[in-house]
């Protein structure tokens, strides 16, 4: 299975809040199944100052050797490459909606995100099971009898797919961490969901989250927690629900969406690595609960 490239370009800019921008691309190539299941993670690869779009290798069918043509691509020409969620597929079409949060201009793609036109182009690579596990949500819901969400504001696409195919009734809670009232979406779900909103009004990222979760009153019973965020947060928050509460590792699926005074591009610490190492085991887990039940 080749590894899914393509330009998209924007064909619509929204603000849903003052700083999130909604924005809307058509793919230029797009296969049938993006869009179908929740929480699909997708890296986007935007221009180098002065380029009309960005560098894209050809399409290979070897993950690791279009990777490896992308990073033989000169420094100064190699498209910045950042991660984001699908929010939407508009049935269909190939039109996508990707909500980008608006963190300044420090970084390259919240930069080009406050300033996105229609005509813009970037690069999509993905979705694809080649470097993003499918979230299990149809088998960890159906083992669990209630759903915690968890994460901050980079996290909200996601959570908007994931209570969006949550079967009718589940009973759901979302802690959400944003940086005011403004920043307060609404979703769609026919889950029995309660959210919680928690805003950071100038505390450090993840305090807030962290704080509420801990000292949440959680039922007990069988939990499957989806967290996603700041990376420090994210560690804190599964530290606390498998080492003080007592859950069961392999129900709690998580991932550190960025990290706190770092870039998509610096190297991992060595929590970064130790956490990679975790979700290999959770995969290893996973597959071999799936084997086991053949
Ligand atoms: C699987 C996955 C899915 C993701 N989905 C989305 C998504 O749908 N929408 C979305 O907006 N983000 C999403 N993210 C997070 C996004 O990839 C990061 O925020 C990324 O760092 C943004 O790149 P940048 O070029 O703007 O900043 P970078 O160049 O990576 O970082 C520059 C500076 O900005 C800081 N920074 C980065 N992100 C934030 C932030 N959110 N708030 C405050 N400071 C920040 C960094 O600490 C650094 O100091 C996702 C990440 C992952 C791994």
């Amino acid at each position: 299975m080749p590894l899914p490239v393509t330009f998209v370009q924007v064909v619509g800019v929204e603000r849903i809040t003052p700083r999130m921008a909604r924005i809307t691309f058509e793919a230029e190539s797009l296969a049938e199944s993006v869009g179908r299941a929740p929480d699909q993670q997708i890296k986007l690869c935007f221009p180098r100052t002065g380029q009309e779009e960005p560098v894209l290798p050809a399409q290979d069918d070897d993950p690791m050797s279009w990777y490896q043509a992308y990073l033989a691509i000169p420094e100064a020409e190699r498209p910045w490459m950042r991660s984001f969620t699908l929010r939407r597929r508009r049935p269909g079409t190939r039109v996508l909606e990707i909500d980008f949060v608006l963190h300044g201009d420090a970084g390259p793609a919240s930069a080009w995100a406050a300033r996105a036109l229609p005509g813009d182009r970037l690069g999509m690579v993905g979705p694809s099971d080649l470097y993003a596990r499918p979230v299990p949500l149809a088998a960890a819901v159906a083992g669990a009898d209630r759903v915690l969400l968890a994460g901050d504001e980079t996290a909200l696409p996601a959570v908007g797919t994931l209570l969006e195919a949550l079967p009718a009734g589940t009973p759901a809670v979302a802690f959400l961490e944003v940086a005011d009232a403004a920043e307060r979406q609404s979703f769609d779900t026919r889950a029995d969901l309660t959210v919680h909103w928690l805003h950071r009004d100038g505390a450090g990222p993840g305090e807030r989250l962290t704080e509420a979760v801990r000292s949440a009153g959680l039922p007990g019973g069988t939990p499957f927690a989806w967290l996603a965020g700041e990376a420090s947060a994210v560690r804190a928050l599964r530290r606390h629900l498998v080492g003080e509460r007592g859950w069961a590792k392999a129900s709690v699926e998580f991932a550190g969406y960025w990290r706190h005074r770092l870039t998509q591009d610096d190297a991992p610490t060595a929590e970064d690595l130790a956490d990679a190492q975790e979700m290999l085991a959770q995969a290893q887990r996973e597959a071999q609960a799936g084997g086991d039940g053949d």
